[in-house]
């Protein structure tokens, strides 16, 4: 189990918790530290999750969950709890399935872009709406970000298995392509978070997934920017 601060992350082994109950190890400034989580703070290109804690003196509304060296902030809109004691939180399960939908679209498609076009990616932005993903390609051609779509989507049907395992940071890396944006290595962590989707793509990173790529749906493009002379951004949706 992997901990940040207080907080043991129990997202990271299972993202498809919904519900817990933790202890308030502090609070601070509108909001609670707990021993355990399974908020996914906002970062790695991520919005936060949302959803309520229910404690001694009411139930009070998770608007944001953010990430210090103290642990995850669960930022609360109602009463702040007691230190010391055990909560119940509950997620907002519709819009967190649909950022783990999209957060596993993304993985997809742009392992194929990166592939087809021999670009990286220089930043997203991860909701439960939509992914807006850009990449350093110096060319602007649609036909070839509609290939990649429509390819992804054939990836996505074939039902891929989704695998979360665990690797010693020097082993990653020291391993190439498993570290895409090296700035978004949590720092001081011994071992990091792996996701594979097995037989496409494997790379560290902390954030929810589905477990298999046939609960993701089918990619949409929805938009395409110039961003820049080797800036290219692309929105997408999902159906
Ligand atoms: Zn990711």
């Amino acid at each position: 189990m992997q901990k940040q601060g207080f907080t043991e992350l129990l997202y990271l082994d299972d993202s498809y918790l919904t519900s817990f109950e933790a202890k308030v190890i502090e609070t601070v400034e509108g909001g609670v530290i707990l021993d355990r989580t399974v908020f996914h703070p906002r970062g790695g290109g991520l919005i936060s999750d949302t959803g309520e804690i229910i404690h001694s003196k009411g139930t009070s509304i998770v608007k944001e969950a953010v990430m210090d060296n103290r642990g995850v902030i669960h930022l609360l809109e109602g009463p702040i709890p007691r230190i010391g004691e055990v909560v119940k939180g509950q997620l907002d399960w519709d819009k967190r399935y649909k950022i783990m939908r999209m957060h596993t679209a993304l993985h997809v498609l742009a392992t194929i872009v990166i592939n087809k076009t021999n670009s990286l990616v220089t930043g997203n932005q991860v909701t439960s709406e939509n992914v807006r993903v850009d990449f350093s390609l110096a060319t602007f051609d649609r036909q070839v970000f509609e290939e990649c779509i429509e390819i992804a989507n054939e990836e996505l049907r074939k039902g891929r298995e989704v695998r979360i395992t665990y690797m010693e940071r020097d082993k990653v890396l020291s391993t190439p392509g498993l570290v895409k944006l090296a700035d978004r290595l949590p720092p001081d962590i011994p071992v990091l978070r792996i996701v594979e989707i097995v037989g496409l793509d494997i790379q560290a990173d902390g954030g929810p997934h589905v477990r298999n790529t046939s609960e993701v749906g089918e990619i949409v493009l929805t938009k395409l920017e110039n961003k820049g002379k080797s800036n290219k951004r692309v929105y997408f949706t999902l159906k």
